[in-house]
């Protein structure tokens, strides 16, 4: 709701190919084998107008992922902004830190380097160079959007990953890529083959109603989400959250709304909400009224 990206992504191919032009929406979807080009895939980091078709034509992929990672910074910097407004009624001053531009590492230790000097996270990608990259861009876009980032997050073996957990949950850990340890304060991401294939296992587990969004940053956030939620918690309130489970009328509503995985119990409502208001969502009063009752972060 309300996104101008999303309204575009949610049309007909036939309305999407005529808001850019039939030309340049072929061209992307040709060259690039792109299902279904977004809005994003047009814009013009630099003017905020559609590319030219010539440099549609003849941009490499890699000048092409720099563009589009260009422009999720100015996406993400006007949802900030419109959400602060929306909230507040105005942009809080002091508040406008300078945007991170993701740069991909060439490797796992330079992206530890990365995560430690721009974005101030302590991290530990286990020589996993192609993880350690997803986890830093989840990271900068959350930094673009005005939320604090978690201060460690460490990539373990499945072995290591379960020590974190009673014994009686470790048979559902098995395709868990990441959670947040309340103890640690410590955000950790189970080294799975799955994270290689991510952007693809994310959409059908969007369109299946699962997750609040299918975006590649969303377990980064939704882990986020439960971090920030547990700042504002004492131990025993977020316990009883833990065990709180929606009523019927309430979990339709969030099954309706946010997703099925929200249902689960009132942590992982809020953590989804989360997710989903960074990405650009918004809820109905009776779920807003929810998030702030359980002290749900805060933009
Ligand atoms: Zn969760």
């Amino acid at each position: 709701m309300g996104d101008p990206g999303d309204l575009f992504d949610k049309a007909s191919e036939r309305l999407r190919r005529m808001a850019v032009g039939a030309c340049r929406y072929d061209t992307v979807k040709n060259r690039f084998r792109t299902q279904a080009p977004q809005l994003r895939d047009f814009l013009n980091p630099h003017t905020g107008d559609l590319v030219v078709q010539s440099t549609l034509q003849n941009e490499t992929l890699a000048d092409r992922e720099k563009r589009l990672s260009q422009v999720q910074v100015i996406i993400d910097r006007n949802r900030k902004l419109s959400r602060e407004v929306s909230t507040f009624g105005f942009v809080r001053p002091g508040k406008d830190l300078a945007p991170i531009e993701h740069i991909p590492a060439a490797t796992a230790a330079e992206a530890e380097i990365f995560a430690r000097d721009k974005l101030g996270v302590m991290a530990d990608f286990a020589g996993n160079l192609q993880v350690g990259n997803k986890i830093n861009a989840s990271m900068a876009r959350l930094h673009n959007l005005g939320f604090e980032k978690p201060q460690q997050v460490s990539l373990l073996s499945p072995e290591d990953f379960k020590k974190h957990f009673p014994p009686r949950e470790h048979q559902e850990l098995a395709h868990v890529p990441a959670a947040y340890v309340p103890g640690l304060d410590r955000i950790i991401v189970q080294d799975l083959p799955q994270w290689d294939r991510m952007e693809k296992d994310l959409q059908p587990l969007h369109r299946q109603n699962w997750f609040s969004t299918p975006s590649e940053s969303h377990l980064i956030f939704h882990e986020n989400g439960h971090r920030l939620h547990k700042m504002r918690l004492t131990n025993k309130q977020w316990n009883r959250l833990a065990d709180q489970k929606p009523d019927e009328a309430l979990s339709a509503i969030i099954k309706k709304e946010v997703g099925d995985y929200a249902a689960s119990d009132f942590l992982e409502l809020i953590a989804e909400m989360f997710a989903g208001m960074v990405n650009g969502k918004t809820y109905s009063p009776i779920l807003m009224a929810h998030y702030f009752e359980k002290k749900g972060p805060l933009p």
